[in-house]
């Protein structure tokens, strides 16, 4: 992706993106956990306290360990795909064991007991992170909405409203000099609206508001059931 200097307000910057709080470090969002080498370039960091750092950095790693446990259909390191979290699982007996414990046999397939607290603060600071970095629009309020859920619960019209913009989403503009709005004038839409973000006006409010509203996928290939074992 190509990377820009944000010419933004910089009231908006200085920072913790998640919190408020001072810049004490650089966060990655996403956290390199959820990355395999080689990196892409110019990965996106964000301006943190170290708590929130450290905070969520534990999150992350149940989650990128919970999604390989999931698309690998058990909790054994040596059957994940991504060598990083077999290994990151070999070295941590503790969430080894609650993944294999959150695990379970039903007669439609395998159920997976999911620690929605974590994955909701990883989604969460995977948004704030977005809207700080492309839209330099911290958001430091809790969400209006937040939910997730395996694609395949989704109905036709969930999935289809997931997928796409809604009509009139475009309607509302980037920040001069962000990121975001530098990219629209300079490369195909698609690659900040088409999948993952959209910053749309609230018709019938202050013109001035904004509403975001991050939608993220997280392992695409959650989309298939459940398997049962052979
Ligand atoms: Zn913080």
């Amino acid at each position: 992706m190509q990377n820009f200097k944000c010419y933004a307000d910089s009231r908006n910057k200085g920072f913790c993106v998640h919190c408020g709080g001072p810049y004490e470090t650089d966060d990655h969002v996403p956290s390199k956990v959820l990355l395999d080498e080689p990196y892409p370039e110019n990965l996106i960091v964000c301006p943190s306290c170290l708590k929130c750092n450290n905070d969520l950095s534990d999150d992350e790693t149940y989650l990128a360990c919970l999604l390989e446990c999931v698309i690998a259909g058990e909790a054994t390191p040596s059957k994940l795909r991504r060598p990083k979290i077999a290994k990151a699982l070999e070295h941590s007996e503790s969430l080894l064991k609650r993944l294999q414990k959150a695990r379970s046999d039903r007669d439609d397939g395998i159920i997976w007991s999911i620690e929605n607290d974590r994955v909701r603060a990883v989604l969460l600071k995977l948004a704030r992170g977005h809207a700080a970095y492309e839209y330099n629009q911290p958001q430091l309020q809790e969400p209006d909405y937040l939910d997730f859920r395996p694609l395949c619960t989704m109905n036709e019209s969930e999935r289809a409203s997931f997928e796409r913009a809604e009509e009139g989403d475009l309607a509302g503009w980037p920040e001069v000099g962000s990121r975001a709005m530098q990219r629209l004038l300079v490369v195909d839409t698609h690659d900040i609206f088409g999948v993952v973000w959209q910053c749309r006006e609230i018709h019938g409010i202050a013109p001035a508001e904004f509403q975001q509203c991050a939608q993220l996928l997280l392992g695409s290939l959650l989309v298939l059931p459940n398997r049962k074992n052979a």
